[in-house]
């Protein structure tokens, strides 16, 4: 167990105060060595005072001060005075009543495409195809002629119509560029005529690619519109960014994500070449904040996590040992793999993206590298192909500490939902994305399928580990959003009253322990992050605004003041 007042000595200082007092009598020395020692480590030591400090730390939750060593290492929690006293001389933070909790922890975003999405037209909460075209006429001021004219985050749901969009609505406005916006999804693109054109395909006809759809008009022509698999057929005509183009987006995502308090994500698909990019970022000290990257699909990355073991940089920054793998597509699209049709489309369950046996295949490639593995499921076929499989892999296993999870988790069979605690899989989910879904998942999946559809109590309740995250920039990168979607089920203007399926409403500290403790234990980190506590790194955040007593509805209004990772302050940037 861990002290009160912990004290972690620098031990170089130590050293040379050992040599000095060997001359002298026993009991001075003793009374030299600690006030050296004290007054050395002290001058390293910076005390945070004046605060509500969270620790999510269940034996003393809620303390006034802090202080951690020059190494950004937490070495006290309790009372100002005391610590005080034990750290003379330390370089003291008042924060004036300020709220603090630890650092927050995305458990499941891309950084790479929320970095790219941030040099792109952003079409999120567009409610009409026109307010599309402004936006999109604003950010090609910017583009050379002629060049590809990139955007995301459109979504139908929110137009009048409500119906896909075309090709033609696109080519009215942009006759002279290639032009391809991801839907907010990111499961179907929507290209103008001379981005169809770009493909090295015949797209017309009556034929359908595996694991996607080309929507096509009575004539067999494509209207504009591609799912899944289909995109590629026009994201794969897409010029490269350039390696500079790659780093100014990594560089953007880093500077959003800690504005908004994260000082973790759980990064759900990186190649070795991303990787490789987040590694020189660490070697030059440029990552403000811990990522736990997950290799993206059975590819090269998990053979180089199967060849070289677990990945950890130095710096405690950057740690890869998990493999993301997929087996169904979204709601939204009408790709995530259903037990029984979609409502909303007869004869439609969805696509699974590989057999049962396949997908069987590949967890235990993971499984015998030792790799942690983050599947995506999202109906409720999806889900239980997945536990099916892990559940022959891990066999006896399922007990050990193997922190397999399932991302997403959204729509599950009653009767899978226990075993998600009883194979030890961890429910990775997002809260925004039920808020953002609420409009029209019971379209799609009926009364009765909702009972299992972003149920976190249930999860919950049923002894399963919550990590929380965003999936952004699917969803925006704020985890008060988070925070607020998980507490209410509402959207921002308060809809619906009461909360929508508010039977599954999750506290907002449950949420928070979602996005700290752990989402830090989905990633191997929970003796480092997740909680403040002695031994564990100095990793928070300043809030606006005080937690207790703040009514559901008015946890938006809490804005993060100031980042911190390992004691330094990454936001504001000094
Ligand atoms: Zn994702």
């Amino acid at each position: 167990m861990r002290g009160l007042l912990l004290s972690r000595g620098c031990g170089t200082v130590a050293a040379t105060a050992i040599n000095r007092v060997r001359r002298m009598p026993l009991r001075a020395s003793l009374v030299f060595l600690g006030l050296a020692a004290a007054a050395a480590a002290s001058a390293e030591t910076t005390l945070l005072v004046d605060a509500r400090i969270h620790t999510l730390d269940e034996s003393r939750p809620l303390v006034e001060a802090m202080a951690w060593d020059a190494e950004g290492r937490l070495l006290a929690l309790g009372e100002a005075e005391a610590l005080r006293e034990q750290y003379r001389g330390a370089r003291e933070i008042a924060l004036g009543g300020q709220t603090v909790v630890p650092g927050l922890i995305d458990a499941h975003g891309h950084l790479m495409n929320l970095g790219h999405a941030l040099l792109r037209a952003n079409l999120m909460g567009a409610t009409s195809k026109a307010e599309i075209m402004e936006r999109l006429k604003a950010h090609a001021r910017d583009l050379p002629q002629g060049a590809w004219l990139l955007g995301r985050g459109w979504d139908q749901t929110l137009w009048p119509e409500a119906e896909f969009p075309t090709a033609a609505d696109l080519d009215a406005h942009f006759p002279d560029r290639p032009v391809w916006l991801e839907r907010v999804d990111g499961h179907a693109g929507w290209g103008n005529s001379l981005a169809l054109a770009a493909s090295k395909r015949e797209l017309s006809g009556d034929w359908q690619p595996e694991g996607g759809r080309i929507l096509r008009d009575a004539a067999g022509q494509p209207t504009g519109v591609f799912i899944d698999s289909a995109e590629r057929f026009i994201v794969e005509e897409i010029p490269a960014p350039s390696a500079e183009v790659d780093a100014l987006a990594l560089e953007r995502a880093l500077a959003e994500a800690v504005k908004f308090g994260l000082t973790g994500v759980h990064d759900a698909g990186v190649s070795l070449k991303q990787l490789a990019l987040y590694r020189r970022f660490a070697d030059s000290g440029r990552l403000p904040l811990r990522i736990h990257a997950m290799a993206n699909g059975d590819a090269e990355a998990l053979d180089a996590l199967c060849a070289m073991g677990h990945y950890r940089h130095p710096s405690g920054r950057l740690q890869m040992r998990t493999v993301k793998l997929y087996i169904d597509g979204a709601l939204g699209s009408r790709g995530a793999a259903l037990l029984a049709d979609y409502s909303d489309e007869p004869g439609n369950r969805g696509l699974l993206f590989a057999e049962p046996p396949a997908f069987e295949k590949i967890l235990r490639k993971a499984h015998d590298c030792g790799a942690q593995v983050a599947a995506h499921a999202i109906g409720d076929r999806g889900n239980r192909v997945v536990l099916d499989g892990m559940q022959r892999v891990l066999g006896e296993a399922a007990a050990s500490d193997h922190r397999w999870r399932i991302e997403h988790a959204q729509v599950v069979a009653l009767s899978d939902i226990p075993r998600f605690a009883q194979l030890g899989v961890i429910a990775s989910m997002q809260p925004t994305h039920a808020t953002s879904d609420m409009r029209w998942a019971q379209a799609r999946l009926g009364e009765d399928r909702l009972a299992g559809a972003y149920a976190w109590r249930r999860m919950k309740e049923s002894g399963a580990v919550l990590a929380l995250g965003s999936d952004f920039p699917v969803e925006a990168v704020d985890p008060v959003l988070g925070l607020h979607a998980a507490a209410t089920r509402q959207d921002a203007r308060g809809w619906p009253e009461g909360g929508w399926i508010a039977s599954q409403k999750l506290s907002l500290m449950e949420a928070l322990r979602g996005f700290t403790l752990d989402a830090a234990r989905a990633g191997f980190a929970e003796t480092e992050v997740g909680s403040l506590e002695p031994g564990k790194r100095a990793d928070f955040v300043v809030l606006s605004r005080p937690l207790e007593d703040l009514a559901p509805a008015d946890i938006l209004d809490l804005r993060v003041q100031s980042t911190w990772v390992d004691g330094e302050r990454v936001y504001p940037a000094r």
